[in-house]
């Protein structure tokens, strides 16, 4: 089995071929790559890794640096500063969502390969 692609995933494509789409919907991940025969999602946790170790953090130092650029170019009320910041958090996770989850399926991928086991073509 090839090794899981990093560029291929930022594309939103199946991390091993490319060829097959990662995302069945922006926030949903397909079950998997029919060419492959490889599920993305190792487990239910899937989910909790890509939010909480990849869009959380990207997510929340973007929101400081931007609060604090804002904080400090127009030096707005601390708490007007805040909620410009939340509310730019909340539409940045959205869009980064998609790739939080590609980032995510890859890294996964990249430390726990599919075994030969794993490699049978499955149906979807
Ligand atoms: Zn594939």
């Amino acid at each position: 089995m090839k090794k899981a692609k990093l560029s291929y995933a930022l594309k939103r494509n199946c991390p091993y071929c490319g060829e097959n789409p990662l995302m069945e919907t922006w926030f949903k991940l397909a079950e998997g790559c029919p060419k492959c025969g490889i599920k993305y999602a190792h487990d239910e946790a899937h989910y909790s890794g890509a939010s909480q170790l990849v869009a959380f953090p990207v997510v929340s130092l973007l929101g400081l640096f931007e609060g604090a650029l804002i904080w400090y170019f127009f030096k707005l009320d601390t708490l007007v500063v805040a909620m410009l910041s939340f509310l730019s958090m909340f539409f940045f996770l959205l869009l980064f969502w998609p790739y939080a989850l590609a980032i995510w399926t890859w890294f996964e991928h990249f430390v726990r390969p599919v075994t030969a086991e794993s490699e049978k073509p499955k149906q979807f």
